[in-house]
């Protein structure tokens, strides 16, 4: 039997993507924003629905300069939660800025916002939660808070493209939404990200710090980096959004199908639906609590590779835990982010996987159980 990887990048047809590359041999313009990512950026204001879209060539870059291009105080407190990929937390650390760590809630595993006013003090100047799975964190809320204390909010949306809440795009909440075009991700333009948001000043900045902070032939305004995403990965991005429907689609199958396989056994917990949230199905997490199932989570990821099946502790270990961060934080303070990490797995999740593999999956899984 083959095996089974825990993701498997969506791909146009390879005609497909020729095609929207040939020009590239006529024009020779490769990189530093061509057609190719002139037209992508159009395509994802008008399927994201969002006045400005600054491309970058993957979206840590993109977290990093958005949160840069925010003006915070070097040492400023940024409230944000464990439960995430290295990413969030490093790209505050990297502009300086010291992590407080929130803990999530039990539902959708998003910030928990009943406890993020506590841990305000008058150093606190911006908020970085992240909608983990593509779950929509409690944004009325978020927002509540951030203008009673005059915080700004960016998101980290890596999970959450194309996901609606109240049928309004994930990328207009908040001062900016972060997204990653990562292979892994629903959407995919090789490596890739985007800053989304509605205030015309940014764009400027950010356009400039994405390219060393060339303002114009003979302009340098500042000290860029840069991130700018190439051509090639602009096509990429072209192609994929024509088949986003049909793979998200699919994406709802295979979640349907492992729901109906695992919800009901004791022990398994798996996210429910978000009330007015049209998901776009990017992970499916389940976690496994050991003294009802009568198998630990990593009894269970241990099985499925013996079975040639990878699954993920996404996200173990918690950020706040990191070797890098020698013992900075205490991770009692975010009891929950510890307990469901130590017990979550994601299971594989892809388009075209079978439902045959995720009945495989799933019989692997059922039979954990002693
Ligand atoms: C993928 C991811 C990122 C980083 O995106 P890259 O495009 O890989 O740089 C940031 N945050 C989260 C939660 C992610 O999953």
């Amino acid at each position: 039997m083959s095996n089974i990887l825990v993701t498997r990048s969506s791909m146009p047809g390879y005609e497909e993507y020729c095609e929207e590359i040939k020009g590239l041999w006529e024009s020779h313009w490769l990189t530093n924003m061509g057609v190719k990512h002139k037209q992508l950026q159009a395509e994802l204001q008008t399927f994201l629905d969002v006045p400005h879209v600054v491309l970058y060539t993957n979206g840590h870059l993109a977290l990093e300069n958005v949160l840069a291009a925010m003006n915070l105080p070097k040492g400023g407190e940024v409230i944000t939660s464990p439960f995430t990929f290295a990413s969030t937390t490093h790209a505050i650390v990297r502009n300086g800025l010291q992590p407080v760590f929130c803990d999530i809630n039990k539902q959708d595993y998003t910030i928990d916002v009943s406890k993020i006013e506590s841990l305000i003090t008058d150093k606190t100047c911006a908020i970085v939660p992240v909608h983990v799975y593509g779950n929509v964190c409690n944004i009325e809320e978020i927002d509540r808070i951030a203008k009673k204390y005059g915080l700004r909010v960016i998101y980290d949306a890596a999970h959450a493209f194309g996901v609606t809440y109240k049928g309004v795009s994930t990328a207009c909440f908040g001062d900016a939404s972060m997204f990653s075009f990562h292979a892994t991700k629903v959407f995919n333009t090789i490596e890739g990200g985007a800053v989304c948001f509605s205030d015309d000043s940014l764009v400027q900045t950010l356009n400039d710090m994405k390219n060393f902070g060339i303002r114009g032939p003979e302009t340098v305004e500042f000290v860029g980096g840069n991130a700018k995403m190439n051509e090639f990965q602009a096509a990429m991005g072209i192609c994929n959004l024509r088949h986003l429907d049909e793979e998200i689609a699919k994406r709802k199958a295979i979640v349907e199908h492992y729901r109906a396989r695992l919800s009901g056994n004791e022990g398994i917990i798996l996210c429910q639906a978000q009330p007015d949230v049209k998901t776009n199905y990017a992970y499916f997490p389940v976690v496994f609590e050991p003294s009802l199932f009568g198998a630990t989570r990593n009894e269970v990821f241990d099985r499925l590779a013996e079975n040639g099946i990878g699954a993920r502790k996404y996200f173990y270990p918690l950020t706040n835990t990191f070797d890098c961060f020698h013992g900075a934080y205490d991770v009692n303070q975010t009891p929950v982010a510890l307990h469901i990490s130590k017990r979550v797995l994601t299971l594989p999740l892809y388009a075209d996987l079978s439902s045959a593999d995720v009945d495989r999956i799933c019989d692997v899984i059922l039979n954990c159980r002693k």
